[in-house]
């Protein structure tokens, strides 16, 4: 089965296009091969050119590279997360670290940044936790608690408040977070294909559709061709089940997601020329909103569980309209029809939260499952991964080692009777945030 993505994501139409692309045409051996070339994979490969250097390595992807999930996110560089089922000091010490695990993350996306001076609409602005009914103070004040005493800066905003900071009065409670970064990710991803060592082949376009052990070797078909690698990494996240990696322990959901065209001087000034901002929903199934550096609003809204390999032209309109009313919920002053672009994108997901980062045989290796916090976290585990397979150590696997690890899910069709109606149960309790 092929990739198929819709061509509209608004973070990759604003880039030039690619030139150069190379697909895979002939039979090739390498000493790694990573498949998928979002930020988990290119960091691996970029980490692998690092450490083991004289080897070959080939990345590959389905798609284009970086046009998968790492352009079409929201852009959040997160420190911290509330909706990980951490609203009290119940389960303290995996929150701490969850926390870990992101700052490196954050490290990591900072130090590649400064190394390659990238830009990508970097803004360490912070970000809130919202939401627009005060029955959710309870949690808010319960969140912030715990903020507090692991010293994360953060303070609680109401109504007033935040319609000055935001530009819109639908909003009555937030735990502000002054940690985490807002970017464009269709930069950054991009920042991360421009900048790849010339001793990576990249092939793109060219899906592997199955693989198998044979000796001591991974042998996988992409359509008439074959790879032969003495080690692997999948870093394909959403579609890790699809390969058979990971398959009882993963699952993709699909989000769909629209930007504005740049509001006029005009529609900036009526609704209080805010600055750059972006909320997170306080309830699991609301809108994801932010007003970006070019005075663009993107809003994310819809989560299901569907195909992840193709979304068509009528099924995203009927997601848009979703989307408009969204955005006409908080901001009325605007007209109704400023979108300008809109896409789907797939996040990978565990039951309990948790990520993949895994060796799975000699010469087989893992990382992904990152819900919505892959940015960071992705960037980490892909170098970290890289390290793992090139039998190195590092204090960063020691941290992620750490962390809990996801927990066995039941086969189909219970399990997506099982994620549908969780994702129908939060959707109702969250709909005013929708
Ligand atoms: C709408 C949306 C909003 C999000 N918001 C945020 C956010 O604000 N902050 C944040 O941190 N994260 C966010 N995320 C999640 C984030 O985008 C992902 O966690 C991140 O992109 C994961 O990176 P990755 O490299 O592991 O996977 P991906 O970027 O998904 O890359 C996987 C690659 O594998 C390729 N592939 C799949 N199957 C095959 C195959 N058989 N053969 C070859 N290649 C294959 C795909 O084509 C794809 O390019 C969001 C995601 C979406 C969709």
């Amino acid at each position: 089965m092929r990739v198929i993505n819709d061509n509209s994501c608004g973070w990759i139409n604003q880039l030039n296009k690619r030139t150069n692309i190379k697909l895979l045409e002939e039979d090739i051996f390498c000493d790694y091969l990573v498949i998928g070339a979002g930020y988990t994979g290119l960091s691996a490969a970029r980490k692998l050119s690092e450490v083991d250097k004289n080897k070959k390595i080939v990345l590959i992807d389905a798609q284009l590279a970086g046009e998968g999930g790492s352009s079409r996110n929201s852009g959040y560089l997160v420190d911290t997360t509330l909706n990980d089922g951490f609203t009290s000091n119940k389960d303290k010490e995996n929150y701490i670290i969850k926390t870990n695990i992101y700052k490196l993350g954050i490290e990591a996306v900072k130090k590649f940044i400064k190394q390659y001076q990238v830009d990508c609409d970097w803004n360490s602005c912070g970000k809130y936790f919202a939401s627009s009914n005060l029955k959710d103070e309870n949690k808010a004040i319960e969140f912030s608690k715990l903020l507090n005493s692991l010293g994360f800066d953060n303070k609680i905003l109401y109504n007033n408040q935040l319609k000055d900071k935001l530009g819109t009065a639908f909003y009555k409670i937030a735990i502000y977070t002054s940690g985490g970064v807002l970017l464009n990710p269709g930069k950054l991803v991009r920042a991360m294909i421009d900048t790849l060592p010339e001793n990576i082949k990249l092939y793109e376009k060219s899906e592997i559709n199955s693989w198998k052990k044979i000796n001591n070797k991974i042998e996988c078909i992409s359509g008439k061709n074959k790879i032969s690698a003495r080690k692997v990494i999948f870093c394909t996240n959403g579609f890790l089940s699809s390969l058979n990696i990971k398959k009882n322990y993963s699952f993709p959901i699909t989000l769909t997601a629209s930007l504005t065209r740049p509001l006029t001087n005009q529609e900036y000034k009526n609704i209080g020329s805010p600055k750059e901002w972006g909320v997170l929903p306080i309830r699991p199934m609301g809108a994801t909103i932010r007003m970006t550096k070019d005075k663009r609003i993107l809003i994310r809204n819809t989560a299901e569980t569907r195909s992840p390999f193709l979304m068509n032209k009528s099924d995203l309109s009927k997601r848009v309209k979703i989307h408009r009313e969204g955005l006409q919920k908080r901001f009325r002053q605007l007209p109704n029809d400023i979108i300008e672009s809109s896409w789907s994108g797939i996040v990978c997901r565990s039951g309990n939260s948790s990520q993949i980062f895994e060796k799975i045989d000699d010469n087989i290796f893992t990382a992904g499952c990152y819900n919505g916090s892959g940015i960071g976290v992705g960037t980490l585990f892909g170098e970290q991964i890289a390290i793992m397979a090139s039998n190195q150590q590092s204090e960063e696997i020691n941290v992620i080692q750490q962390r809990k690890k996801p927990n066995w899910l039941p086969p189909q069709p219970f399990l997506n009777f099982g994620i549908y109606t969780r994702l129908a149960y939060e959707r109702i309790k969250a709909r005013s945030e929708i």
